[in-house]
C-alpha cells in the first residue's frame, strides 16, 4: 500500500503550518517526472482502459480528476485549466458530521495523455504515482498509490502496477518534499490529503477484511466484481468516512486554534 520509503526523512513535530500555498511555485515545479514514461505503459493513468474496460457501472471512457479548492480557483483565474474541463468540472459539497463543508471539485479529463497545457496539468496527475500523505503538522508522513484502483495492485497476486515508476532518487525526493511543504503550508490541503488518503484506505482494509479470496484473482475479474461491491456500497459506509475525515478537521483546528477556512461554511 506505501510508495516507496522516502529517503532521508525526518518528521519533526510541532504545530500546523498556517499559511498560504503559493500556487505559482508549485505549478513551476515537479512533484515526479519522468519524460516520456508514457510509452511505457501506454499513458495508464490517463488511459486507465486496461481497468476500466471492466466496469459496467463505473465511467469507462476518461478520468475522474479531484481538483483542491485553491488549485481550482489558480487554473481557472490564470486561465489555465486544461482543454474542456470547464465544461466537466462539477462542484459538489461533503457535508461532515462537525458541521462543516468540503467543496470537491472534480474534472473528467478525456484528454488520453495529450493534455493542453502540460505545465498545468493538475496536481493530482503531478503527484502521480506518489501521492502524499501529510501529518496534521504538513510534514510528508509517507507516500501511498495516488489513484482509487491503484491502491490493489500491491496486494493483487496477478499483477503488477501498470505504472513503471516505481522509486526516485534522492534528489528527486528532496524536490518533491520542498513541493511538498508549499502544498501543506495551508492546512485546507492537509484535510483535503488525509481525507483521500482515508476513503481509499477504508476501502482497501473492507477488500481485505471481506472479500480476501478477490486479490486471488485475474485483474479482470477482481476489477468487474469490485466495481459491483463498491457500486452497491458494500466496501465502505460513508458515515464512518465522514466521521474520520470530521475527527482529522477538528484536529488540524485544535491545533490551529482556530476554525479552518474551508470554502462555503
Ligand atoms: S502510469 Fe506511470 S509510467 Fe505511465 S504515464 Fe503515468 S506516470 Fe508515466
Ligand atoms: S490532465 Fe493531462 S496528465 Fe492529467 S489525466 Fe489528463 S491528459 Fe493525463
Amino acid at each position: 500500500m506505501n510508495g516507496p520509503t522516502l529517503p532521508g526523512h525526518h518528521p519533526s513535530a510541532g504545530r500546523p503550518p498556517a499559511g498560504e500555498t503559493d500556487w505559482d511555485a508549485i505549478f513551476r515545479g515537479e512533484f515526479v517526472r519522468r519524460p516520456h514514461c508514457w510509452k511505457t505503459c501506454d499513458s495508464f493513468c490517463c488511459k486507465p482502459t486496461r481497468v476500466t474496460q471492466h466496469f459496467l457501472f463505473l465511467r469507462s471512457r476518461g478520468v475522474d480528476l479531484p481538483h483542491l479548492p485553491g488549485e481550482y480557483h489558480y487554473l481557472e483565474t490564470t486561465g489555465h485549466l486544461q482543454a474542456g474541463f470547464a465544461d466537466t468540472f462539477t462542484r459538489h459539497r461533503l457535508r461532515l458530521p462537525n458541521g462543516r463543508t468540503m467543496p470537491l471539485y472534480r474534472a473528467v479529463c478525456t484528454l488520453d495523455g495529450t493534455c493542453s497545457d502540460h505545465r498545468y496539468r493538475p496536481l493530482v496527475c503531478r503527484v502521480y504515482p506518489f501521492m502524499p500523505v501529510p501529518t496534521l503538522d504538513g510534514d510528508l508522513e509517507r507516500t501511498e498509490p495516488t489513484a482509487l484502483i491503484d491502491i490493489f495492485w500491491n496486494a493483487l497476486e496477478t499483477s503488477g502496477h501498470p505504472c513503471t515508476i516505481t522509486e526516485m532518487d534522492a534528489d528527486e525526493w528532496d524536490a518533491y518534499r520542498a513541493l511538498c511543504r508549499e502544498l501543506f503550508k495551508d492546512p485546507v490541503n492537509i484535510l483535503y490529503f488525509k481525507a483521500a488518503s482515508i476513503y481509499k484506505n477504508t476501502i482497501m482494509d473492507s477488500v481485505r477484511r471481506q472479500y480476501p479470496e478477490l486479490l486471488e484473482q485475474p485483474e479482470e475479474i477482481f476489477f468487474s466484481r469490485w466495481e459491483k461491491l463498491l457500486v452497491m456500497g458494500k466496501l465502505y459506509h460513508p458515515g464512518e468516512v465522514l466521521e474520520k475525515i470530521a475527527a482529522v478537521c477538528d484536529g488540524l483546528e485544535a491545533r490551529l486554534g482556530r476554525p479552518l477556512a474551508l470554502e462555503g461554511t
